[in-house]
């Protein structure tokens, strides 16, 4: 039994991080990836918890290691998904997300095109930097050099299988776990896991 791999994308400050710690509050068998980066920690994030924090001379270390799923530099800085920690959880049968940027999304599509791919929008550009600026964890630069790429990542929007706004968090929460939901009742799913019950219920008598 396997569970199933999901790609979150969405520009910084959208609420990703927010819908997706709730979701999995919500939903035990929902787990994070948590991804490597180079990117400095912000205050109150941990590693090993938020991020695994290295260097980028660890990082490219770990890239010529073949240790990443996928890896892009976003910003001004390098990202990666573990391959291994990934296929751990998805033979735990665990829901496994991946919160990566567009970059890494059209990687993971490529090696597993059964991942169900989600992207999630701001209702607007005002209200993206509101969430940006309100936040409090980025430097007035980081705000400006985010949202002026916040854009081009939003122009990939198409290329996602799902689209969730961002509006009222508690409706695009519900909006979210919908679709997991729904993926989970999948014929080719149920019956791998029902097969028994569904071979007893079909046979000729
Ligand atoms: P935040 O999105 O504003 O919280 O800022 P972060 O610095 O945490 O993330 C910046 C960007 O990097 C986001 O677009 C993430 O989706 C992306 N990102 C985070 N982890 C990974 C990863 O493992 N791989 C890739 N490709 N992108 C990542
Ligand atoms: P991301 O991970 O996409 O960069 P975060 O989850 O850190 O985004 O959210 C950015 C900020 O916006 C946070 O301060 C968060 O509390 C706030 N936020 C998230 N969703 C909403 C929403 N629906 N309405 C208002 N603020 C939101
Ligand atoms: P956190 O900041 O830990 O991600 O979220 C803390 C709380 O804030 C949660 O209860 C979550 O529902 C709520 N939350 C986070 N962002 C928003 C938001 O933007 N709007 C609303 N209404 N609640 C939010």
């Amino acid at each position: 039994m396997a569970g199933s791999l999901y790609i979150i994308s969405a520009p910084s400050g959208a609420g990703k991080t927010s819908l997706v710690s709730k979701l999995t509050e919500k939903d035990s068998r929902i787990q994070v990836s948590i991804s490597s980066t180079t990117r400095p920690k912000r205050p109150g994030e941990e590693d090993g918890i938020n991020y695994v924090f290295l260097s980028v001379d660890a990082f490219k270390q770990k890239v010529a290691e073949n240790d990443f799923l996928e890896h892009a530099q976003v910003f001004d800085n390098y990202y990666g998904t573990s391959k291994s920690v990934v296929e751990s959880k998805l033979a735990e049968d665990k829901d496994v997300i991946l919160e990566i940027d567009w970059q890494g999304a059209q990687q993971v599509r490529k090696l597993i095109p059964d991942a169900v791919s989600i992207f999630i929008l701001p209702p607007s550009l005002k209200e993206l930097e509101k969430r940006l600026k309100g936040r409090g964890t980025d430097s007035e630069e980081v705000i400006e050099r985010r949202m002026s790429d916040a854009v081009n990542e939003m122009k990939h929007f198409n290329e996602f299988d799902y689209l969730v706004i961002n509006n009222h968090f508690d409706t695009a929460l519900a909006e979210l776990h919908s679709i997991f939901l729904a993926n989970r009742q999948a014929c080719a799913k149920q019956y791998e896991k029902h097969n028994v019950m569904i071979n007893e219920l079909t046979q000729q008598h």
